[in-house]
């Protein structure tokens, strides 16, 4: 399925919640799922029934929409989860944090994962010392992960630094703020990785 090229926060408004997919604006008034109620569309308002596919459905479109990817790249990744002895849905998790764009937003040198993938895939990142602009490049625990020397003054990226002082750096990286450099320090717990994703309904919904 072809990537989803509309206005982003449509797909917020889709699912009730903010999945924060617009940089800074997710965190001020402006944000739609703030301003307007019910989803989005001329029947959004309407009360919706929910049957288990739907259900499921809605828990894999947030977690897919969150992390900007394809129906095909998002199989990918349950796929290679599937193929671990490890549980199903947190590997699956785990798979879509380690990517080097979500690390990249997660440090703060990009605003969202979109500008992420941005900044990872104009090879403005290096990974143990070498460029890397694969965006589903997967980290693991002792990576270091920075930005080019050419890139540390890009405005984008100083403007996302900023704006994500606002927002915690999760425990298992650690950042030097003025290197623009992290290390990932270790691999994310379930407990760490977003509580309201619910990736058994995911699951179920791949399994049938
Ligand atoms: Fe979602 Fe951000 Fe738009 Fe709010 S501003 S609806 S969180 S993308």
């Amino acid at each position: 399925m072809a990537k989803y090229t509309g206005p982003v926060c449509r797909l917020c408004r889709r699912e009730g919640e903010k999945l924060f997919l617009k940089g800074e604006r997710c965190f001020t008034s402006k944000c739609a799922v703030e301003r307007r109620e019910g989803g989005p569309g001329q029947h959004g308002k309407r009360r919706q029934s929910f049957s288990d596919f739907k259900t499921q459905l809605r828990a894999k479109q947030k977690v897919k929409q969150s992390y900007g990817m394809t129906e095909r790249q998002f199989r990918d990744c349950f796929d290679r989860a599937v193929r671990t002895k490890a549980v199903t849905g947190t590997e699956l998790l785990l798979n879509l944090e380690r990517r080097l764009d979500n690390i990249v937003y997660r440090l703060g040198f990009g605003s969202s994962r979109a500008h992420a993938r941005q900044v990872v895939s104009h090879g403005h990142v290096r990974v143990n010392g070498k460029r890397v602009n694969i965006a589903s490049f997967n980290v693991t625990v002792g990576d270091v992960i920075e930005v080019t020397e050419a890139a540390k003054k890009d405005i984008s990226i100083q403007a996302a630094l900023k704006s994500a002082e606002a927002r915690s750096i999760p425990e298992w990286l650690t950042l030097e703020r003025d290197q623009l450099r992290g290390t990932v320090t270790a691999l994310p717990t379930r407990e760490q990785m977003p509580q309201s994703y619910q990736e058994q309904l995911i699951v179920e919904l791949y399994s049938k």
